[in-house]
């Protein structure tokens, strides 16, 4: 997959968007969420989504450290700021200390905690990005990763061994409570690791720049892409025709019926359509 990150792009969005008051990190978390989200082969199944942590200034003046997190409704390829909502990370942070949450508790955990409450929803992977220590957080449902997690129920193997040590693998959990803290507990076993590979969905990649963990999320994205391309079955089996065709007039009426068939008997190609064995539903 071609890496579109330009630095002269890059630039120039922060510099757009710096005229606004919105900083460097942010504006460059809105230009790598745009590269992710205008290609089709990254968001095709259900989108993905992104964040990065920063800190926020409340409507009293208080400063907090927060993650900006897609919001649900939002089109990655064309998002804004305002579609990566900034959420107060402490408290979700907090919540990885319980044995369970709902997915309602779950959705109130984080409005109650948006610096600005008319914000749209963080996305149902909130929790996730923010148990990740790292500032820039890249999820996508890549369409060649998923061709290689969704081979069946023991997929590990193969995902090991396409993506190597430096991917973590995350078994099949529904998206939520249970799937960030196992996810960040996974993590957490080796944090050398550039990302993770969540079975029966998709990956993430990290870093402290938003360059880093875009280039990994293409970094890898391409090694599975070359995998698929390396491993696909050709689903054609090549046949051997006859030196020789039938003549269509001859092969024709078998097309019409069993009874015609009798007439292309004696075709001079020596092919007989007496000759084909029949299901026995054409047995009178
Ligand atoms: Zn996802």
């Amino acid at each position: 997959m071609k890496n579109l990150w330009k630095d002269t792009d890059a630039e120039a969005l922060v510099a757009a968007y710096g005229q606004k008051g919105v900083e460097r990190d942010l504006a460059l978390r809105v230009y790598t969420t745009r590269l992710l989200g205008g290609e089709p082969r990254l968001v095709l199944h259900g989108g993905g989504n992104t964040s990065v942590k920063l800190e926020a200034t409340d409507l009293v003046g208080d400063h907090w450290p927060v993650l900006c997190v897609k919001g649900s409704g939002w089109d990655m390829g064309v998002i804004e700021p305002q579609g990566l909502p900034a959420v107060k990370l402490a408290p979700l942070l907090k919540a990885r200390a319980l044995e369970s949450l709902s997915d309602e508790d779950m959705v109130s955990l984080q409005r109650a905690n948006l610096i600005d409450p008319g914000s749209p929803n963080p996305s149902v992977e909130t929790l996730l990005h923010a148990f990740l220590p790292q500032k820039f957080v890249d999820h996508t449902h890549s369409t060649a990763v998923l061709a290689i997690v969704d081979q069946g129920d023991d997929s590990e193997a193969l995902i090991r061994k396409v993506f190597g040590p430096k991917m973590g693998y995350v078994p099949y959990i529904k998206p939520g409570f249970d799937l960030a803290k196992a996810a960040a507990e996974i993590y957490d076993q080796d944090p050398s690791v550039e990302g993770l590979i969540l079975d029966k969905h998709g990956i993430f990649t990290f870093a402290e720049t938003a360059k880093d963990a875009y280039d990994l999320m293409i970094r890898y994205v391409t090694v599975a892409e070359d995998y698929v391309a390396q491993n696909t079955a050709n689903p054609l089996v090549p046949v051997t025709l006859p030196k020789r065709l039938p003549d269509p007039a001859q092969i024709a009426p078998c097309c019409a019926g069993r009874s015609r068939c009798a007439t292309a008997k004696a075709a001079s190609t020596g092919w007989s359509a007496t000759s084909v064995r029949r299901p026995r539903s054409w047995n009178s």
